[in-house]
């Protein structure tokens, strides 16, 4: 009898030092996202609910991942594929295939879209396809860039995941209230700090910016690549650096994986200042959050157009 209450004791103890908040692993829907931004914005939707795993990595380009075995290891037992679409990471459906997972592939239900609903920039007017070369033909996909996106696209995560898992679908939305909560407050902060250079002018080497831009009000008046994925030819320099003089251009983005000597010898040329920005969470050092990647974006942009 006292045996019994000793180990009855050292059980509860035991449930006890795991804390409320834990979630066996077994338990956890195991999920994979296309890019790391995604992969930050669906952590602050599941909480410790679910074992995230991006497919890029933050340091690589997620226009063109490399398609490996161990990409579709990765996705084989997934619950979720949280992609992010308009033909960013056509490469996830390659994946998806190969992995041999009926769980993820498109129009299955863990199959989840991180783009339904969202207004898309940049779309041609003309038809574009991938045989020209242009790799943003439906439109500009880097919407994840922009801070302001983030409820339209954690509403769209949690819908997703609500489907595989109703009944966490309480807590997904307390967590991404709670986080929504968070942004809201540094986007305050976000609109002080770059209110002052409201109608300025920016380079960007690819289009990856036009939503970050937009939604503080500066305006991208010319990239450095020639269309979207298409290096710049000489010609298309001499104009931009032509066009950066006369519009005083004072600023061009670039990306971790662009050429950066390039770009800065344009800035140099057009009398401009280049920096690297976070294109993915995790992408430059100190960014491994989705605020800390938008934070650091604009107080770079910031410190640069002063
Ligand atoms: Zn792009």
């Amino acid at each position: 009898m006292r045996r019994l209450l000793v180990i009855a004791l050292a059980t509860t103890a035991a449930w006890g030092a795991l804390g409320a908040q834990s979630v066996p692993a077994a338990d956890k829907l195991r999920i994979v996202t296309s890019t790391t931004d995604l992969k930050a914005l669906t952590e602050v939707v599941t909480g410790n609910l679910a074992e995230v795993d991006s497919m890029a990595r933050a340091s690589q380009n997620p226009h063109d991942l490399e398609v490996r075995p161990s990409l579709m290891v990765k996705v084989r037992r997934a619950d979720a594929m949280i992609v992010n679409g308009l033909e960013l990471d056509l490469w996830a459906d390659v994946v998806a295939q190969g992995a041999n997972n009926a769980n993820v592939i498109p129009g299955a239900p863990g199959r989840i879209d991180a783009s339904s609903g969202i207004l898309v920039l940049e779309v041609p007017k003309t038809h574009v396809d991938r045989s020209m070369g242009d790799i943003h033909p439906v439109g500009n996909p880097h919407y994840t860039l922009d801070p302001g996106m983030a409820p339209a696209v954690t509403q769209n995560i949690l819908e997703g995941l609500a489907r595989i898992a109703p009944q966490h679908r309480a807590a997904f939305e307390r967590n991404r209230q709670q986080f929504l909560a968070r942004i809201d407050e540094a986007m305050g902060r976000w609109n002080k700090m770059l209110a002052p250079y409201k109608g300025s002018p920016v380079v960007v080497n690819h289009a990856l910016w036009v939503y970050f831009l937009t939604r503080f009000g500066l305006v991208q008046v010319g990239t450095v690549e020639e269309r979207p994925g298409i290096p710049a030819t000489a010609n298309h320099i001499v104009k931009l650096v032509n066009l950066m003089k006369e519009d005083h251009v004072k600023t061009i983005i670039a990306e971790p994986w662009s050429d950066f000597k390039l770009v800065e010898r344009i800035a140099q040329e057009a009398g401009a200042q280049a920096a690297i920005l976070a294109a993915t969470v995790g992408s430059v050092k100190g960014t491994d959050t989705f605020l800390e990647a938008a934070d650091f974006n604009v107080k770079a942009l910031a410190q640069m157009l002063k």
